[in-house]
């Protein structure tokens, strides 16, 4: 039994939903099919795999248990940023320099992937070019500025800096300190572009399946997957089910957590406004360890995220401790009414990399009728783009070329402690001392 307990209020009132229609509905798994890869889940990770093992001509089975885009890919802040949510010395200090170099130029490769994508696809998704980091307070610029100096240095990753007297050009608010502009990331609808990319899968071959949750998994050869009202064989399974796998594969379970976190979006602004408030239209995150986050949308509104929380029930009066909030940022929107607010879980890992494997190595008798079977978790917050580049790398490593996968499955991870039922205390604790720091 999972700890996770979804609560339907979570997925109501989306400004996505309101925005993106779905205009291709799938149908529910009815039948024994095989395949040569069965992804479970219709996020960006599966939907991803799916597209990129279509295009070297495998047959694919995609099976959601909802409908695509239901999970944090149809409803995250739409910051499509390079990097992972863990700093690069924690991956230095496990891979060493160069592995770390390769990994910083695959979040790259990520960035860039969305945009070849958007393009051969025609996927509208209001991309727009341009990502601030700023900092509250100037311990918090220092961060910063050492973190832009040793990018620069180490990566060749190129961004501004922006003094505090030039900060009014950038954001009409007094929170901030100082920061930085990265040109190269940016932000998008992340639900419109789910639903292109399940649109551009589907038209590759791909079949998939809405409303069929997976309940049951089998150890190859072949590995076998259950819902239902039918079954899927395939030759290698993808496991891209985020903290909603509720138990199909217990050994992942414990590698990472779900933590909830909350958007609103405003009434749309007079355009003026909507247009001062950040001019370079960036989307931009404050430096803190729980963040704030928040970018323009094409119809003047502004979309603001913040918050966590570690029981899985909505916080009661969201839509209005979150306006308060977006107000601290922005006085001049103390007035502005929300007009949606909804939430969803972050699947956050031990530190915070990416948790990418082959589920035979997760298991104590490393049996081989799971070597097949691959798994992606451990976005922590940060797999709007990242997501992407992993489909993709699992369908190099299907293909015969596991390198850049393994590069990443290399990462070493710890479970959370207290294992798959006690593990929140324990994330509590640690959430709640980096809280005291950013107070501080
Ligand atoms: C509120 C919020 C804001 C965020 N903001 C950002 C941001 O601005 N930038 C950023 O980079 N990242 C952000 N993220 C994180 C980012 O959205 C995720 O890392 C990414 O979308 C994860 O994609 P995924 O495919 O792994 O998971 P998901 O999109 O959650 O997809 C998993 C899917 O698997 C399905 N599934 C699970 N179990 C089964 C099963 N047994 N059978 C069938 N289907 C199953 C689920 O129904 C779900 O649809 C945010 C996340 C949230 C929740």
């Amino acid at each position: 039994m999972s700890l996770l307990r979804i609560d339907q209020n979570l997925t109501k009132h989306s400004y996505y939903a309101a925005t993106a229609p779905r205009e291709q509905r799938h149908p529910a798994l009815q039948a024994s099919l095989d395949c040569d890869v069965a992804v479970v889940g219709g996020g960006l990770a599966g939907l991803s795999a799916a597209l990129e093992l279509a295009d070297r001509g495998y047959s694919v089975v995609l099976l959601e248990a909802r409908q695509v885009g239901w999970g944090a890919s149809g409803r995250n802040g739409g910051q499509a940023l390079v990097g992972l949510a863990c700093d690069q010395s924690v991956i230095e200090s496990q891979l060493g320099r160069e592995a770390a170099r390769r990994v910083w130029d695959m979040t790259l490769e990520a960035i860039r992937l969305i945009r070849q994508r958007c393009g051969r696809f025609a996927i509208d998704c209001d991309w727009r070019d341009g990502y601030l980091s700023l900092a509250v307070n100037e311990r918090k610029a220092r961060e910063l500025r050492n973190w832009q100096a040793q990018m620069q240095r180490d990566y060749g990753f190129e961004t501004t800096w922006i003094e505090p007297a030039e900060m009014p050009r950038w954001i009409a608010s007094p929170r901030f300190h100082s920061g930085l502009h990265d040109r190269f990331s940016g932000h998008l609808h992340p639900l419109k572009y789910s639903l292109g990319l399940a649109r551009a899968a589907a038209g590759l071959g791909v079949r998939l399946f809405e409303d069929s949750p997976v309940i049951g998994i089998e150890p190859g050869p072949p590995p076998k997957l259950r819902t239902a009202q039918g079954s899927v064989s395939a030759s290698h399974v993808l496991l891209a089910g985020n903290v909603y796998l509720q138990g199909l594969a217990p050994a992942l379970e414990s590698r990472v957590m779900p933590v909830g976190t909350y958007i609103v979006a405003s009434a749309p602004l007079d355009p003026a406004l909507a247009a001062a408030l950040i001019p370079s239209g960036a989307a931009v995150c404050d430096t803190n360890f729980v963040l704030d986050y928040f970018r323009p949308t094409v119809d003047q509104r502004l979309l603001y995220g913040g918050r966590v929380s570690y029981s899985t029930a909505t916080p009661i009066n969201l839509a209005s401790s979150m306006q308060r909030r977006m107000a601290r940022t922005f006085p001049q929107l103390k007035d502005t009414p929300v007009e949606y607010s909804w939430g969803g879980f972050v699947d956050i890992s031990m530190n915070r990399a990416p948790d990418f494997g082959r589920l035979s190595d997760r298991l104590a008798d490393k049996a081989p009728g799971w070597r097949n079977v691959y798994y992606l978790q451990g976005f922590s917050g940060h797999g709007l783009a990242l997501t992407g580049l992993a489909g993709k790398l699992v369908a190099e490593a299907i293909a015969g070329d596991a390198e850049r996968f393994d590069t990443f499955a290399r990462i070493r991870h710890h479970p959370f402690p207290g294992g798959r039922l006690l593990r929140m205390p324990a994330l509590v604790a640690g959430m709640a001392y980096y809280r005291l720091r950013d107070m501080l």
